[in-house]
C-alpha cells in the first residue's frame, strides 16, 4: 500500500438491508479509486456468485469467535443469526497509508464504529418507500419468507436511529443512479472539509 499524505476518512454506508447499500456502495467504488473498500466477515454461507475476501470473509463459527477474541475486529454483531463483523487492521493501515475506507455495516455496527473513530461520516440509506425493502428482498431470491420477515422487522428498529447518522440519502427506486451522485457528493465535501 503506497502512503498518501494524512490520514483517510472513513465512510460507513448503512442502513436496512434491502435499502441498496451493496448496489450504491459499489457505484461509488467505480467513482473513486482512493476509496477502499472494507470486506467484513461473517459465519453465513455465501450466497451464489460471492467470493471469499472480495464480498465477505467467509467464517466459521469457531474462527469468527477465535478473531473475535482476540480482538480482531472493530465490532461484531449477531445479525438474524448469523455473526458479521468489522475487522480491525484493515481500517486502522488503510486510513493510516491516507486511503479512505468505505464500509457497510448494519445500523449498530455503523454506531459502534462511529464509537471507534469518532470522525467516521455516517450515511444512512433509505428506500424511498418502506414497501420498497420487501420487494427488493424479494426479488433477490436469497431469503426465505420468514427470514425476510425477520429482516423487515430488523429494519423498523433501525429506522429509530437515523438521527445519530450524519447524512441521509434516499435511494429513489426509479433513480438508482440519483443516489450514487449523492454518495458521491458527500464523499467529495467531505475531503473538503477543514478538519
Ligand atoms: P447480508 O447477509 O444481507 O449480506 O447482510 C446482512 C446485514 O449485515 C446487512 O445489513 C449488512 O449491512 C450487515 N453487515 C455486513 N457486514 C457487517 C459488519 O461487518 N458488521 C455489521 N455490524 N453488520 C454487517
Amino acid at each position: 500500500m503506497t502512503v498518501l499524505t494524512g490520514p483517510g476518512l472513513l465512510f460507513v454506508v448503512s442502513g436496512p438491508s434491502g435499502a441498496g447499500k451493496d448496489t450504491l456502495v459499489e457505484g461509488l467504488k467505480a467513482r473513486h479509486e482512493r476509496l477502499l473498500y472494507s470486506v467484513s466477515a461473517t459465519t453465513r454461507t455465501p450466497r451464489e456468485g460471492e467470493r471469499d475476501g472480495v464480498d465477505y470473509f467467509f467464517l466459521d463459527r469457531d474462527e469468527f469467535e477465535r478473531r473475535m477474541a482476540a480482538g480482531g475486529f472493530l465490532e461484531t454483531r449477531d445479525y438474524n443469526g448469523n455473526l458479521y463483523g468489522t475487522p480491525r487492521s484493515f481500517i486502522d493501515e488503510a486510513l493510516r497509508a491516507g486511503y479512505d475506507v468505505v464500509s457497510k455495516p448494519e445500523v449498530n455496527g455503523a454506531l459502534a464504529v462511529k464509537r471507534a473513530f469518532p470522525d467516521a461520516v455516517l450515511i444512512f440509506i433509505v428506500p424511498d418507500k418502506f414497501s420498497h425493502l420487501r420487494s427488493r428482498l424479494e426479488a433477490r431470491r436469497t431469503e426465505t419468507n420468514e427470514q425476510i420477515a425477520a429482516r423487515l422487522e430488523i429494519a423498523h428498529d433501525e429506522f429509530t436511529f437515523v438521527r445519530r447518522f450524519d447524512y441521509l440519502v434516499i435511494n429513489e427506486e426509479a433513480q438508482p443512479l440519483r443516489a450514487v451522485d449523492d454518495l458521491e457528493a458527500i464523499v467529495r465535501a467531505e475531503r473538503y472539509r477543514i478538519h
